[in-house]
């Protein structure tokens, strides 16, 4: 039977990458935390915030807990927006809108996707963390309508696409979150071998 671990998050397309990334490789199944999931991100990096989210997982639902933070940092905005991706502005479009008016006269475009994974027992205890990094270039203009976020403004180091043009099979292939997960995988086949 699959080991069932919590995947700390209320981002269902994130669930939906996971479970993609996943899919036979190791004995688990993830599932959602209960109601009442509401972890405090003040953390000041990327480990910091998802060892809350992994921590705060477990500790409601009495299991051992996955959670993932990630974000996409731009070299000429310092990192930015980084830890603070997800609340940069107040939708999805606003967000994409902001950073390119913030980036309209830079031509240093360069940018990383980044994620990073902790693995924690029900207890809380770190099992496993890891990170993952794409890198690519912040776009003029977006273009595309796969994944979410960022996806649209993104263009993967190496081709000429954006994340949000890649099908969900290809941007799996080399996406921050499942070099995360690859490494998570490979402890998680070990654990329940
Ligand atoms: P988190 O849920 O605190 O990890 O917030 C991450 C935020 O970073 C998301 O809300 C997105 O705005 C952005 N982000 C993270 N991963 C991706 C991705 O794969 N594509 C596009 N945007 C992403």
């Amino acid at each position: 039977m699959k080991k069932k671990i919590v995947f700390a998050t209320s981002n269902p397309h994130k669930l939906e990458e996971l479970k993609a990334i996943c899919e036979d490789k190791c004995n688990v199944e993830f599932i959602l935390p209960p109601a009442g999931f509401d972890p405090v991100e003040d953390g000041v990096t990327f480990e910091a915030n998802s060892l809350k989210k992994a921590r705060e997982a477990a500790r409601i639902s009495d299991m051992p807990a996955l959670a993932d933070d990630s974000g996409l940092c731009v070299e000429a905005l310092d990192g930015g927006p980084g830890i603070h991706s997800a609340r940069y502005a107040e939708t999805a479009q606003k967000r994409i809108d902001k950073l390119l008016a913030e980036m309209k006269y830079n031509t240093n475009r360069r940018a990383k996707f980044v994620c990073v994974m902790t693995l924690v027992d029900k207890q809380g205890k770190v099992l496993c963390q890891a990170r993952g990094e794409c890198h690519g270039q912040i776009a003029y203009v977006q273009s595309g309508i796969n994944g979410f976020g960022y996806d649209p403004i993104f263009i993967v180091n190496g081709t000429d696409k954006t994340m949000a043009d890649l099908s969900e099979e290809d941007k799996n292939k080399i996406s921050h979150r499942s070099r995360a997960l690859e490494q998570i995988i490979d402890y998680l086949k070990v654990l329940y071998r």
